[in-house]
């Protein structure tokens, strides 16, 4: 059977593997093994996680196997709202922690007495967990240096916004260095923790984990179908519901860009996101998915992770995903929200003998046979996307865009869709019989005083 969730996937010190299987931990839970990888990677995460759900061990197992014991200064920090929440992830920090020796977790928290920390902290420490009124209360004493942290965790985010805590956290913050990992955990996604992400990380990745309740609204289908025959039933599927945006998950990288290429030779908008893509690449291409420029995603499991599309019409697997966890995680992206989804899942004879051992529920078959081919058919996109070379940085705003396409170049708001923008760069999406017009005006006229260079992707 699959390995998928083992913990011995992961780049981890080997000896951390025995004390987690001491621990009794066999498998990664959903939330470790989708966020573990980027955690380990080095990359801002931004994870949907409850009480429960193996969030201390996911970010732990990311501290832990970065840190330098030899080094004795602050490496992480974990911020949590409340001292019981700080004693509990410091007894699985510890308790982790066991597989080297040596490593100093210190707790730092309100309703304990100033002095023992103070001299806790003169020993040193490689981890520091607290609350953020006395954390901040030690850093304004002079008693706590931030200066070495590495890594960055904002536990229970959400509830530490609830109590009040969004300027201390900025405080805290401030005190430590710019370049770091910052990892967000929080049961619930309001603006607020969208807005604390996008202050405290770069590039974040963010992982949503799917409840059952959610899933439940999910039509799905299996098309038994000949390995070499796959390619035909994409197209008649595609053409038989017309979906108005739908992810194709494939096994490998190779095969994202086989299938997007042939769907785009076939007149259907196809794009493909896998890991090769440079991270600029992947960004061009998920604001054009999200902003309605390409309907299509052809992508990895990888690729998709973290990917946040409220209104998915559809999740195709193109091949049998290696587990049942990972298929749910697929189909779950379509019917967000209380919305209806489709998934189709194509297999071949052998496939589909096989699909008891890890499809945990009842599916129906229909054959292939009945999806009829439509002639003629072609699937586009409603808009284009345009892209400005200049963004927060140059203090550009979504209202200077819109007034720059609406007023200048006399384009109606209603053809004029998502703007995204980012550090250097905006992104807006247009309704293709004004792109034309819009990257005419764009290019000639002038956002907030200054000319832009501007480009359509194509
Ligand atoms: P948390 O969500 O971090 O509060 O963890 C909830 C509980 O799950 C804790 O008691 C952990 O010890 C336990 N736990 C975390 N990861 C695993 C795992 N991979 N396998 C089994 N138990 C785990």
């Amino acid at each position: 059977m699959n390995n998928e969730n083992d913990f011995s996937k992961l780049s981890i010190p080997r000896e951390m593997l025995k004390t987690l299987s001491s621990m009794g931990y066999d498998k990664m839970t959903p939330i470790q093994s989708q966020s573990l990888p980027f955690v380990l990677d080095g990359k801002d995460v931004l994870a949907q996680a409850k009480t429960g759900s193996g969030k201390t061990a996911a970010f732990g197992i990311g501290i832990l196997s970065k840190l330098d014991v030899k080094k004795f200064k602050i490496q992480s920090l974990v911020i949590c709202p409340t001292r019981e929440l700080s004693e509990q992830v410091a007894a699985e920090l510890r308790n982790i922690a066991k597989f080297q020796h040596n490593i100093k977790v210190l707790t730092l928290c309100g309703g304990v007495a100033f002095g023992p920390q103070l001299g806790s902290l003169r020993h040193g420490a490689h981890i520091v967990v607290g609350t953020p009124g006395r954390l901040l209360g030690h850093l304004n004493k002079g008693s706590l240096d931030l200066q070495s942290v590495e890594i960055l965790v904002l536990d229970e985010a959400d509830r530490m916004l609830d109590m009040g805590f969004f300027e201390d956290i900025q405080k805290i913050i401030s005190y430590m260095p710019t370049k770091r990992q910052t990892l967000l955990f929080s049961a619930t996604f309001p603006d607020e923790i969208k807005d604390l992400a996008q202050s405290v990380q770069t590039d974040s990745v963010s992982i949503e984990t799917i409840t059952n309740e959610e899933a439940n609204n999910i039509v799905e289908y299996f098309y038994k179908t000949p390995k070499r025959e796959k390619f035909s039933t994409l197209t008649k599927i595609l053409g038989e519901h017309n979906p108005l945006n739908v992810i194709i998950f494939c096994n490998t990288k190779i095969q994202t860009d086989e299938i997007a290429k042939e769907l785009r030779q076939r007149d259907i908008d196809a794009l493909a996101i896998n890991g090769d893509l440079e991270q600029y690449e992947r960004v061009d291409v998920l604001v054009q998915f999200v902003n309605k420029s390409c309907r299509i995603l052809v992508a990895t499991d990888v690729a998709a992770r973290g990917l946040d599309i409220k209104e998915l019409d559809m999740v195709i697997n193109y091949d049998l995903p290696n587990s049942f966890e990972i298929y749910t995680h697929r189909t779950g992206r379509t019917a967000r929200a209380g919305k209806e989804g489709v998934a189709i899942t194509l297999c071949d004879e052998y496939e589909a003998d096989k699909l008891d051992e890890y499809i945990d529920k009842k599916y129906i078959f229909r054959e292939k046979d009945d999806l009829k081919e439509k002639r003629n058919f072609s699937m586009q996109p409603e808009n284009k996307t345009l892209v400005i070379e200049g963004g927060k940085k140059n203090k550009i705003r979504a209202g200077d865009i819109l007034g720059a396409l609406t007023k200048e170049a006399g384009i109606k708001s209603v053809y004029i869709g998502k703007i995204d923008i980012f550090d250097r760069q905006s992104y807006v999406a247009i309704q293709k019989d004004y792109i034309a017009k819009a990257y005419t005006q764009l290019k000639i006229g002038k956002i907030k005083g200054k000319n832009f260079s501007v480009w359509v992707l194509e």
